[in-house]
C-alpha cells in the first residue's frame, strides 16, 4: 500500500515535472518561502528493505538542493529570519529554512559540512530524551527487527498471527502491518510495551539506538555554538501530543524546552511536534505552544509558506526533503509548490 502511494506521488511529481504546469502554478501556490523539513542526512544504504528510507536523504542530494536554490536566488534563513520577515511582511525575496526533526548525529558529521559549503543555517529539534540517551525510536527498533526476522508473530485479539519476513518484499508488508497495528494501540505505553517485547524476542537492543544515532548533550553542546546552527525543542519523549492529557501535553512542551535551555545555556524559541500530522497535532498543541511562548512551531503537514501563514506561527507548513525522491528533476515542482498544493487539495493554508 505504501509501495503504491509512493509509486502514486512518483508518477505525480514526474507527471507535473514533465508538464511544466508547475510553473503555470507558481505564482499561486509558491508562497512567499519554504520550510524544508529534512531526517537523516546519510549515504544511500545497500538493501531492498528500507522502511524508513523517506526519513533520509544523501550529502549529494541536499548538496544539489542548496545548489538549486543558490542558482534560483533563494535566501536560506533561519527560523529567527522567518519570524521576522512573516511579522514584518518582508517578502522582497524568496526564502527556505532548512529543519531537522529528532537530532541525528548525522547532522552535525554529513549535513552541517554541506550547509556551511553554502553558508546556509539549520535547525535542529532535539527530543530531550534522545539526547538524554534514554529516548525510544520505535520506528528504527521495528525495522531491525523485521530486518532480521524471517517470521513474526503479533498477537490479534486472543491469538496469534503469524507474518511471513522471509524475502525484501514480506518484510515490507510485515513492516507496514506491524505499524499500523502500533499507531492503532489505545496508548503509547501500550505501544512501547509490544515493541520492547517484539525486540526482547528478536534481540534487538532498543536502549542503544538512541545512543548510537543521536547526538548527545555533550554532543549537542559545541555544535548548537556553531553560528549556521539552531537548536529547537520536539518535546522530551517523542510522543504524539495529540494523544496524551493537556497537563500531559503541556509538561513535554515546557519540559524539553527547559531541559534543553538548561543543557545548552541558550534560549530556544522554536518547536516541532513529533510526527506533526493531523492525529498528532491540531488546534490544541498549537495553543500549546503558543501558550508555551515559542515564536514558531512547525508540523508535518505539507505545504509553503504564505503571507497569511503570520496568523499561524505555531501551525506552520513544511515539504518534505523526501528520500523516496531524490531526484533533481522534482525541485522545480516542489519549490513551486505544486506539489504540496496538489496534495492539500489546492489550500494553501492548513491550520485547524
Ligand atoms: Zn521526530
Amino acid at each position: 500500500m505504501k509501495q503504491l502511494r509512493n509509486t502514486v506521488i512518483r508518477a505525480g511529481m514526474e507527471a507535473l515535472s514533465l508538464s511544466g504546469v508547475h510553473h503555470l502554478l507558481r505564482p499561486i501556490f509558491a508562497g512567499v518561502g519554504a520550510i524544508f523539513m529534512l531526517h537523516h542526512v546519510r549515504p544511500g544504504r545497500d538493501g531492498e528493505f528500507q522502511p524508513n528510507g523517506h526519513l533520509e536523504i544523501t550529502p549529494e542530494f541536499l548538496r544539489v538542493t542548496l545548489q538549486h536554490l543558490r542558482q534560483h536566488d533563494v535566501d536560506l534563513v533561519t527560523m529567527d529570519e522567518v519570524h521576522a520577515r512573516l511579522s514584518q511582511r518582508n517578502f522582497a525575496r524568496r526564502f527556505v529554512c532548512f529543519t531537522f526533526d529528532d537530532g541525528y548525529r548525522d547532522n552535525r558529521d554529513l549535513a552541517l559540512p554541506v550547509m556551511r559549503e553554502f553558508d546556509a543555517p539549520l535547525t535542529v529539534y532535539v527530543a530531550s530524551d534522545l539526547a538524554e540517551g534514554s529516548g525510544r525510536l520505535w520506528w528504527v527498533a521495528l525495522e531491525r527487527v523485521v530486518a532480521k526476522a524471517s517470521a513474526i508473530e503479533i498477537p490479534s485479539g486472543h491469538n496469534l498471527t503469524r507474518l511471513d519476513a522471509s524475502t525484501a518484499a514480506a518484510k515490507h508488508a510485515a513492516f507496514g502491518r506491524i505499524h499500523r497495528w502500533l499507531r492503532a494501540l489505545p496508548g503509547e505505553h501500550d505501544q512501547q510495551r509490544e515493541i520492547s517485547a517484539l525486540c526482547t524476542r528478536h534481540e534487538v537492543d532498543e536502549a542503544a539506538i538512541a545512543r548510537e544515532l543521536c547526538l548527545s548533550w555533550d554532543e549537542l553542546k559545541p555544535f548548537a555554538d556553531d553560528p549556521l546552527v539552531t537548536i529547537g525543542a520536539h518535546t522530551i519523549s517523542h510522543c504524539n501530543l495529540a494523544r496524551q492529557s493537556e497537563a500531559t501535553a503541556s509538561l513535554e512542551i515546557a519540559t524539553s524546552r527547559a531541559r534543553i535551555e538548561n543543557a545548552l545555556q541558550r534560549p530556544v524559541m522554536h518547536f516541532a511536534y513529533p510526527y506533526g500530522d493531523r492525529a498528532a497535532a491540531g488546534a490544541r498543541e498549537f495553543a500549546l505552544t503558543k501558550t508555551a511562548g515559542f515564536k514558531t512551531a512547525v508540523t508535518t503537514r505539507p505545504g509553503m509558506i504564505f503571507p497569511e501563514s503570520a496568523d499561524h506561527f505555531t501551525a506552520l507548513q513544511r515539504v518534505s526533503l523526501n528520500g523516496n525522491y531524490q531526484d533533481v528533476r522534482f525541485l522545480p515542482v516542489l519549490t513551486s509548490g505544486a506539489a504540496t498544493a496538489m496534495w492539500n487539495g489546492f489550500r494553501r493554508i492548513d491550520a485547524a
